[in-house]
């Protein structure tokens, strides 16, 4: 990753997949809380961020509408401080209105009842330790090919010019079945197809082999173990969707943790 912020091309927010692993990431000191905190300070804070969180997988399509969306502890089993994290950034109703529209003729539904989920504050915490920026979440509808999503996300690509930063927050491999749960945080071993499809996807993505990416139903075997659902993959479809053809990819975190999950994150500017 540079060390030093870099110019903004042409105005334009960067774009930003993070690999969110553990909901222990949101309160461990370790190298992939570090790169949360690094990749932030490239570039300038953004006016409010719109966040496509593999937790929010839903039928049909939402966007948070909320002044003062709550933090959702989405898990289960984990030591109790984990409970007590509150991240009280505002929310921002007249930019979820705004997707709304954008987003037409896809139907998005304005949404009181979620929040925020662990995909979104775990990492925004460390991007944004004091909460000062507006987030809202927008839901991946779950009855869509990621095609679908690639192409919603091209309706966003005016925010860009406004300030508005986009965050995906999955993971790129991500198989919960096989996981080491003991290694979710350390860097080590991964299952040989693991570390095939981290391979796979990063070719393609430098390749900007879009189409290999998207067209999930023709990919090599290996992706079936590396995305068994696609919850966590699918943020990857805005950002592939936003990406322009004079930006550049920079990977960060690029980490495999208990054998079966990538860290790896990806900041396009
Ligand atoms: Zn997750």
């Amino acid at each position: 990753m540079p060390t030093t912020p870099f110019a903004t091309k042409a105005e334009k927010t960067p774009l930003l997949f993070l690999g969110h692993g553990s909901p222990m990431n949101a309160i461990e000191e370790n190298t992939f809380v570090e790169g949360f905190r690094q990749v932030a300070n490239l570039f300038q804070k953004p006016k409010a961020i719109i966040c496509i969180s593999a937790h929010w997988y839903t039928k049909g399509s939402f966007v948070t509408h909320d002044e003062h969306p709550k933090t959702i502890h989405d898990f289960y089993g984990f030591p109790p401080p984990l409970y007590e994290v509150r991240y009280p950034a505002i929310g921002h109703p007249a930019l979820a209105t705004q997707v709304e529209a954008l987003l037409r003729p896809t139907e998005v539904n304005l949404d009181t009842s979620w929040g925020l989920d662990h995909g979104c504050w775990s990492v925004l915490k460390h991007l944004y330790p004091d909460a000062s920026v507006p987030v809202i979440q927008l839901s991946l509808d779950r009855t869509k090919p990621a095609a679908e999503h690639y192409t919603m996300a091209k309706r966003l690509a005016h925010l860009r010019e406004e300030g508005i930063l986009l965050v995906g927050s999955g993971n790129l491999v991500h198989n919960l079945r096989l996981v080491d749960f003991n290694q979710l945080n350390n860097p080590g071993a991964a299952y040989p197809w693991a570390a095939e499809a981290s391979a796979y996807i990063k070719q393609c993505l430098k390749e900007r082999d879009f189409n290999s990416l998207i067209n999930t139903q023709q990919q090599p075997a290996f992706m079936q173990l590396a995305v068994p659902t696609p919850d966590h993959y699918l943020p990857l479809m805005y950002l592939l969707g936003l990406w322009e053809d004079n930006e550049k990819l920079t990977l960060f975190n690029d980490e495999l943790v208990g054998g079966s999950i990538s860290m790896t994150s990806l900041l396009v500017h």
